[in-house]
């Protein structure tokens, strides 16, 4: 008999949530290709307003049922090191709170060893500073085959470490990481510097070049592309790097040090340091001899890290913080699509995503219709191990986040904001939150001011134009915006006046390797990926030449 559940996900590549549909009733094993059909997949779109054919995607195979963890040390110099002060720390599985596994704990002593590691191979005349800017295009080639190699153990690690759907992890995230592997990889021999008309008799020239070694300190939400997305534009450019992963979440970094290795990367180009932000992480924002820091997390340690680049070297900063985004809907809009968008806008991965559309403004006639339909659609939700087909939400990601999240629900309700459905944990282990639909929210209620990363949706009711323009930027963040209409003056306006650094027409969640991704004001500093991305990790440099005048 066949049984179908299907789970929605967001398509970054398109323009609308996709539905994959499993097939339960077979048995088979799992292809690393992903082409196996263990449950026989379709993608089938929501019928949108545009028509167009579901986007191709591979076929989800079964998880792994025995994934051996084999990397939990150090990886410095293409090898794997103890700490130097002998610790380790436990690795959890958010969705049943059992230990993983322990992994090697790297502070100040390790980041160090790290850093000489990767300022040896940034060395001028060592092998990757000699290499044919087209060779380190290759092997960044090669590393993205051995990801789609490895994408069932990546898609695995990253769902028992992080709680992720599987769904998810395997179609979104390892999808976006060979994307972006191979992006950056074409980039590598296309970094044109310029010829410069200067006054005078010279000739000018600029050359684009590695700014040296680059500390790296990603979050939990999104652990194996972050890790991806800091990587590979660093090293297109020629860079060399020290990452340090999430403590919740390390694994599928650690994995990809071997992978990195295999590709052939010369040592020391890559180097990766599991560890705590306090210690690991402020050791590298610390440095005296890391060049850049690129960081993704919170606002909060955002902060520190410019201080701490600040009072060390001032080093190159590129920040990719928190929001609290704006999605608006006109009542002119195809509502079936608007919410289903603003639905997944924000419960995608359980809400914890820096872009969530976490303030929902609806214009006032069709206010009530969509608060009804929001709650259906929240409702629909099946929660449980995000291995498991059907599963539609995971657990967060550990009991602080929790915790935070349950306090900021409670204090929705204070506020006198309506509670439509959930607003509570869900199950007796794991760290579940129930969907939560909140209406009549108004904007100096916590829950429309502070970055929830839940799944709590915030509907608000708007009357004008000019009224929804002011509340929707009445915020510190800037990353992300979206507006729904069919009103192309409309949508300009709002592509023009909403001050984030990605907005949205009719979609939502829309990312793509070659589109830039960064904040204004306090959503951060910089961007990553696109052409512009490539800027934060070059050093521009002015060659001047005196050319020497005839009879001079
Ligand atoms: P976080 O503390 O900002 O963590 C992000 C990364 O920074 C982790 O690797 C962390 O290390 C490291 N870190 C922490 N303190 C540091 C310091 N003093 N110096 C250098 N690095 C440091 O974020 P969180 O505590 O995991 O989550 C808190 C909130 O941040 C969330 O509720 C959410 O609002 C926001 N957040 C945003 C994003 C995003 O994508 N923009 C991602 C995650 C979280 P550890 O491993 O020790 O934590
Ligand atoms: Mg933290």
């Amino acid at each position: 008999m066949v049984n179908r559940m299907s789970v929605l996900i967001t398509d970054f590549r398109a323009e609308c949530a996709v539905e994959v549909n499993y097939n339960t009733s077979k048995k088979s094993s799992p292809d690393s290709e992903g082409t196996s059909s263990n449950f026989s997949t379709a993608i089938m779109k929501k019928q949108g307003s545009d028509g167009n054919p579901a986007p191709v995607m591979p076929a989800l195979p079964e998880p792994l049922k025995d994934l051996k963890i084999k990397y939990t040390k150090i990886f410095i110099n293409n090898e794997w090191h103890d700490s130097v002060s002998g610790k380790k720390f436990a690795v959890f599985n958010p969705a049943t709170e059992e230990k993983i596994c322990e992994v090697e704990e790297g502070d100040k002593a390790d980041v160090d060893k790290a850093v000489k590691a990767a300022r040896k191979a940034f060395e001028l005349g060592s092998t990757w500073r000699t290499m044919d800017a087209s060779e380190r295009g290759r092997l960044l080639n090669k590393l993205a085959d051995l990801v789609e190699r490895d994408r069932l153990i990546l898609a695995t690690m990253e769902t028992i470490d992080g709680g992720k759907l599987f769904s998810t992890a395997y179609l979104m995230d390892l999808g976006a990481c060979i994307k972006t592997l191979r992006y950056c990889a074409g980039w590598a021999d296309k970094i044109h510097g310029r010829t410069v008309p200067m006054d005078g008799n010279f000739f000018t020239f600029t050359r684009h070049e590695p700014i040296g070694v680059c500390g790296q300190i990603i979050p939990w939400n999104f652990p194996l592309v972050m890790f991806i997305w800091k990587i590979a534009p660093a090293l297109c450019c020629g860079n060399t790097v020290v990452v340090k992963p999430a403590e919740q979440t390390p694994l599928s970094a650690l994995y990809m040090g071997s992978l990195i290795k295999e590709a052939g990367f010369p040592p020391g180009v890559v180097n990766i340091v599991p560890g705590f932000g306090p210690t690991a992480g402020a050791a590298i924002s610390h440095h005296m001899d890391i060049d850049k820091v690129s960081f993704t997390g919170s606002t909060e340690v955002g902060k520190l890290i410019k201080e701490a680049a600040g009072k060390s070297n001032l080093k190159r900063v590129t920040l990719e913080l928190g929001g609290k985004s704006p999605n608006i809907i006109f009542a002119d809009a195809d509502l079936d699509a608007a919410v289903e968008f603003a639905h997944i806008g924000l419960f995608y991965h359980q809400g914890q995503c820096c872009i969530a559309g976490s303030r929902i403004f609806v214009e006032e006639p069709i206010y009530e219709e969509f608060v009804r339909r929001s709650i259906e659609r929240a409702k629909k939700y099946t929660l449980g191990d995000p291995l498991k087909p059907g599963v539609q939400q995971g657990p967060q990601i550990d009991k602080e986040q929790y915790e935070k999240i349950l306090e900021l629900i409670e204090s929705g309700k204070k506020e006198g904001a309506k509670l439509e459905c959930g607003g509570g944990p869900w199950g007796d282990k794991g760290y579940f939150i129930q969907p939560t639909v909140f209406s009549n929210v108004t904007d100096d209620m916590r829950i429309a001011k502070e970055e929830i990363f839940g799944p709590v949706q915030q509907i608000m009711k708007f009357k004008t134009i000019d009224e929804v323009i002011k509340r929707a930027n009445n915020t510190t963040y800037g990353l992300a915006a979206a507006v729904f209409t069919k009103d192309i003056d409309k949508a300009l306006t709002f592509a023009a006046a909403l001050q984030a650094g990605t907005v949205w027409v009719n979609c939502y969640s829309a990312l793509s390797a070659q589109c830039p991704f960064g904040g204004f004001k306090m959503s951060g500093n910089g961007r990553e990926l696109g052409e512009y991305g490539l800027h934060e990790y070059t050093e521009v440099k002015t060659v001047t030449i005196k050319i020497p005048q005839k009879n001079s």
